[in-house]
């Protein structure tokens, strides 16, 4: 039996104290918060759930996740459909028949699919190198000015073409009438909200849980006091920026409550217009079929923002230097901190969405218990 410290209470830090725990282990897990759940953290208001930190909805394409993050919660049959509003005019996302009809009166798929090739000629057969090029390769210039290029630049913070080409592709584009944002098999939001997931896999004889404490303020402590460490801040913190700063981009929630029935009609609604200061609004009793108090709903629009010390880093931004200056850090861990592992968005410092990151904590599991 072994005594393991887990730096945050967000879902790969609970998941791989859950899975210790149940090996027998003693688990104890600190958390800066004040609350457990990471991102994920979703509280409950006028009978509906918030989600505090933008909107999450669970999808996956791998059968043993969601057999997994089953067993702490049931899900609804919540299907995302976002629409977006550029200077008034309302497109369906992602991309499909629907858009396309409306932005270019197009029918058939045979007509979306010429109206795209003759956009995307601009590229001239250039392998896209970056977002902008790989944006316009998929779906061709207008689609790309009018639902891209603005939203894209003020999440981001930088021009497209500053941007990997990868984060693109995270959108389907299809040439049926299919609204649903995702293709994986499965997808939900779970009845009564994220953070009972969390509360049950922490719910264990022999976890602790301290919310409130920050492993830099006792960190050499923690490592002399535990067999082995579990981090899932960020891992250039853990070094003291000793290499440089990775970079990552951050957000500021405003959130409202409001006295009336339906404000917006849609759970996600982005703004993708270069001049609104926000990129999305999302209402949170959409993402549970209108549940909760009549004539009340709650809002929260989601603002980017510059990171620095101090402010929560919400996406890493994986460009070639940050994930060559990641590396580094990786050879850093492998040789100065053999007891520590490094996990979840932060610490693995990947784009990481919530079945990949109990994909990753259930691969750190097996190989830390050698199974
Ligand atoms: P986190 O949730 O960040 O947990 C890390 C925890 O460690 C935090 O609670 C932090 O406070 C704590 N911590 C950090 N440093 C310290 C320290 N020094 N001491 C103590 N504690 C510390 N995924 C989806 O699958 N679907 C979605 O729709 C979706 N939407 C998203 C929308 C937004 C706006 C964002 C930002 C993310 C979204 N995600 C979504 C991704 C999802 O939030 C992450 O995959 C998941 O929360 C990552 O879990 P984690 O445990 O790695 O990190
Ligand atoms: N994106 C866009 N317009 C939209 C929605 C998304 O240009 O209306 C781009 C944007 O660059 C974003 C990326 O697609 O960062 C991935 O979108 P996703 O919804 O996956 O972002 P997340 O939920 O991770 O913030």
């Amino acid at each position: 039996m072994s005594k393991y410290l887990v730096v945050g209470a967000g879902l790969f830090g609970a998941v791989f104290a859950n899975e210790a725990a149940k090996r027998g282990h003693e688990v104890t897990v600190i958390e800066k918060r004040d609350h457990l759940a990471g991102n994920i953290y979703t509280k409950e208001v006028n009978g509906i759930q918030v989600h505090q930190y933008g909107a999450h909805i669970f999808h996956t394409s791998n059968k043993k996740v969601w057999e997994y993050v089953n067993q702490f919660a049931e899900f609804n049959r919540y299907t995302n459909a976002p629409i977006a509003n550029y200077n008034g005019e309302i497109y369906n996302l992602p991309f499909n028949m629907n858009t396309f009809n409306k932005l270019w009166g197009v029918v058939t798929p045979k007509e979306a699919q010429a109206k795209i090739d003759e956009q995307r000629a601009v590229l001239k057969d250039k392998k896209p190198e970056n977002l902008e090029e790989q944006a316009i390769s998929l779906i061709g210039t207008d689609i790309y000015e009018k639902l891209i290029k603005g939203y894209t630049e003020k999440q981001w913070g930088r021009k497209a073409t500053e941007l990997p080409a990868f984060i693109i592709r995270r959108l389907p584009v299809r040439l049926t009438y299919d609204n649903n944002y995702f293709n994986d098999t499965y997808q939900g939001i779970p009845i009564g909200g994220y953070t009972q997931i969390v509360e049950k896999m922490l719910d264990h004889p022999q976890i602790t849980v301290k919310t409130k404490t920050d492993f830099f303020d006792k960190k050499d402590q923690y490592l002399a006091d535990y067999d082995k460490v579990l981090f899932t801040g960020m891992i250039d913190q853990f070094f003291d920026y000793k290499l440089g700063e990775l970079e990552y981009r951050s957000l500021r929630f405003e959130t409202e409550n409001l006295d009336v029935d339906n404000y917006q009609g849609n759970a996600v609604v982005n703004y993708t217009d270069a001049k609104t200061p926000y990129t999305r609004i999302i209402e949170h009793k959409h993402f549970e079929f209108g549940k909760g108090d009549k004539d009340k709903t709650v809002i929260t629009r989601e603002y980017p923002a510059d990171w620095k010390r101090g402010d929560e880093p919400y996406y890493p931004v994986n460009d070639k230097k940050n994930n060559s200056l990641y590396t580094k850090y990786q050879e850093l861990a492998a040789n100065e901190a053999q007891n520590v592992i490094f996990g979840g968005r932060l610490g693995q410092y990947r784009y990481y969405n919530m079945d990949q990151v109990i994909s990753a904590a259930l691969t750190t599991v097996a190989q830390e218990f050698g199974e």
